[in-house]
């Protein structure tokens, strides 16, 4: 994809890459839909890898991989590794990547009954019996769960999905040492100021989590 030349002085651009494992592709559509902004990030990102919206690449490493899709191959499983390797920073989108989408109905099931039933040929068929998350594979950026008031049952996170902090913050959130974990597996001051400012940025501890890398 291509994108705008850089500005002399400007600071490098950070790359990004976008992947699909077992999915419909709508997560992609939707990115590609918000054509007005895409025209924005591409002032601020290279955009590296995007094989459905161009099929030029950039080789890696990426400082930000998109993840679109869950893990139901072989195949797959060995590819999120490589992924994982070659992100500073890995993100999940949507139902698929984060929890293991429709098609981990599977799991409730014999796969190779379905296979039989559907596929002509199933013995060319290569599948696990599972579709499972990304997060059962790799490390995904963390979220807002350890610093979050108790009282939902932490639902999200049963379900594979991050907290986004809903109840509001706990009563003494140690919210210095999840951005420290959130620095190390590469969450940016730009990314801890935003991960606080979601339904409760005006509470006090999340305020102020959220200024304090503003401000760096
Ligand atoms: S979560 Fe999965 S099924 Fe839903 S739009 Fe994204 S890729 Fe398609
Ligand atoms: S986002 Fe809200 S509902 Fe989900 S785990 Fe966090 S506090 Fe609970």
């Amino acid at each position: 994809m291509s994108s705008p030349p850089k500005q002399e002085g400007s600071p490098p651009k950070q790359s990004l890459a976008v992947w699909k494992f077992a999915s419909c592709d709508g997560c992609q559509l939707s990115l590609l839909d918000c054509e007005d902004e895409l025209l924005l990030l591409g002032q601020r990102l290279e955009i590296s890898y995007f094989l459905e919206a161009s099929s030029a690449t950039v080789a890696g490493p990426y400082d930000v991989s998109l993840v679109e899709g869950s893990i139901t191959t072989p195949h797959d499983a060995e590819r999120i590794q490589e992924v994982r390797r070659s992100s500073r920073a890995l993100i999940t989108i949507g139902a698929c990547a984060t929890t293991g989408g429709i098609q981990a109905l599977r799991n409730f099931a014999d796969v190779e009954e379905f296979a039989s039933i559907v596929y002509a040929s199933p013995e060319y068929v290569s599948t696990l019996d599972t579709s499972t998350p990304i997060s059962a594979h790799v490390a995904v950026v963390p979220c807002l769960g350890p610093v979050t008031h108790a009282g939902c049952g932490a639902i999200c996170p049963a379900y594979d999905r991050g907290c986004y902090g809903c109840y509001g913050p706990m009563e003494a959130p140690n919210t210095p040492a999840l951005n420290a974990r959130m620095a190390e597996l590469g969450c940016e001051e730009v990314d801890l100021v935003r991960v606080y400012r979601t339904f409760h940025a005006g509470a006090d501890s999340f305020r102020q989590a959220s200024e304090a890398h503003e401000r760096r």
